[in-house]
């Protein structure tokens, strides 16, 4: 066949048409055909990434959300609702599409204020459980400015990459729970120090990795070190949840309160004012009084609160949750082939302890294992297949030394 002869097998032009027709083994192709493939094969690909994307992250909406954090958090109904949202907002953004609108979703980076024992860590590895993606807790005690004893703010990452198998796609869409971040608050009242190793430089250093960049991270964590290797990470699409106690931050809500019950805007509350929950109350300016930097509060935009547990939902978490700590022990002690139940007035008197001896959410499962060590510790080598705790067999097992040692731990 004459070279003019030759055709694209695809739309029929011939060579002398074509800029540029390339031969395979029995036919042809253009370079406009090759320009056209080129652009489905994109387009296609876009596709299926955003798609694997959805399918991976397990998108849900709000109300799905809160319903699954019903199932393992009880109560916190206003931080469950605002949480889902700030969920369910992060991965909208996540997986919106390139635009030109110039409309950019900004981060929800979210802070969560309340009492140690009420449930943020839980919160927080229950989301990150039902999006299926890794989740890195870290203490911001531990962060010290770059260039001094304990850890960079890098070392944040070093988790996330570990909890998500060094999978680097996996890892910048994860969660980081910082916990104790009221503890890197500026020390103001304290001018002999003349660096704030750990206060105000580590909000310094924490500003970037909250906004979004792109981070040199050793991946075995420790020192960077001139002659290790780095992986590159993307903070942009991590979502970030901070959790604080934020002991004493109730003075300066009040504070504020009655200022503004001075003030001019009498008009807004008539309502009484809850004393005993003033976190209810907490707005960002509380946590800059508390001495958190204005920036830092602003790149975590959505503010929550925990309430105190009191003794119906120290109850409901002995036995609510799908993973409550009696199931659990059902499940132990079935494996044995032990039928286990506990009383209503044991399961009260629980509760009692742990209120008063202030232990928390968190010391329910110690008092529950002291009493049922020694069961736990006889019943596989016995006969009996039966095991029942009433008031008066808690009351036996927790001798005065046992909860002496557990208010020592509290
Ligand atoms: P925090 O992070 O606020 O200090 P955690 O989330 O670590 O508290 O809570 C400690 C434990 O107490 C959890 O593992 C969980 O078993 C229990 N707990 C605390 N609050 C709740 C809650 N609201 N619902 C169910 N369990 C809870």
């Amino acid at each position: 066949m004459a070279k003019e002869d030759l055709e694209c097998s695809f739309c029929g032009r011939k060579k002398p048409e074509t800029n540029l027709l390339i031969a395979g083994l029995d036919a042809h192709i253009c370079d406009r055909c090759i320009e056209q493939a080129h652009g489905i094969v994109a387009e296609e690909s876009k596709d299926t990434a955003t798609n694997d994307l959805e399918g991976e992250l397990q998108l849900k909406t709000p109300h799905e959300i809160k319903a699954f954090l019903d199932q393992y958090v009880i109560g916190q109904e206003f931080t469950k609702k605002v949480m889902s949202v700030a969920v369910y907002n992060h991965y909208k953004r996540l997986l919106q599409p390139a635009s030109d609108d110039d409309i950019e979703i900004q981060k929800s980076n979210i802070v969560m204020v309340g009492q140690t024992g009420t449930g943020k860590t839980l919160i927080a590895k229950t989301v990150a459980r039902m999006l299926n993606v890794p989740l890195a807790i870290v203490d911001a005690t531990v962060l010290t400015e770059a260039g001094y004893v304990g850890e960079d703010v890098e070392s944040i990452l070093t988790r996330l990459l570990q909890a998500a198998d060094y999978n680097l796609e996996k890892a910048q869409r994860g969660i980081v729970f910082i916990d104790e971040i009221d503890k890197i608050a500026r020390k103001s009242d304290n001018p002999s120090i003349t660096r704030d190793v750990s206060g105000e430089g580590v909000q310094q250093a924490l500003l970037k990795l909250l906004e979004g960049t792109t981070v040199n991270v050793p991946p075995k964590g420790g020192r960077k070190h001139p002659d290790q290797k780095f992986i590159e990470v993307n903070t942009e699409h991590i979502l970030f949840i901070a959790g604080g106690a934020f002991d004493g931050i109730e003075r300066h809500i009040s504070k504020r309160l009655n200022m503004q019950a001075m003030g001019f805007v009498a008009s807004k509350s008539d309502e009484a004012v809850e004393k005993d929950n003033l976190l209810k109350y907490i707005i960002p300016k509380d946590l800059k009084d508390f001495g958190l930097i204005p920036e830092i509060i602003g790149r975590l935009p959505v503010l929550t609160h925990m309430n105190p547990l009191d003794s119906g939902t120290l109850r409901a978490i002995l036995t609510e949750p799908k993973n409550a700590i009696i199931k659990q022990y059902i499940k132990l002690f079935d494996m044995d082939g032990v039928a286990f139940s506990i009383t209503d007035d044991a399961l009260d008197y629980l509760v009692d302890k742990a209120i008063e001896y202030k232990l928390g959410a968190r010391g329910l499962r110690s008092l529950c294992e002291a009493i049922l060590t020694d069961a736990m510790f006889d019943m596989p080598s016995s006969d009996e297949k039966e095991l029942q705790v009433t008031k008066s067999y808690a009351e036996a097992k927790l001798n005065k030394s046992t909860l002496k040692k557990l208010k020592a731990a509290s």
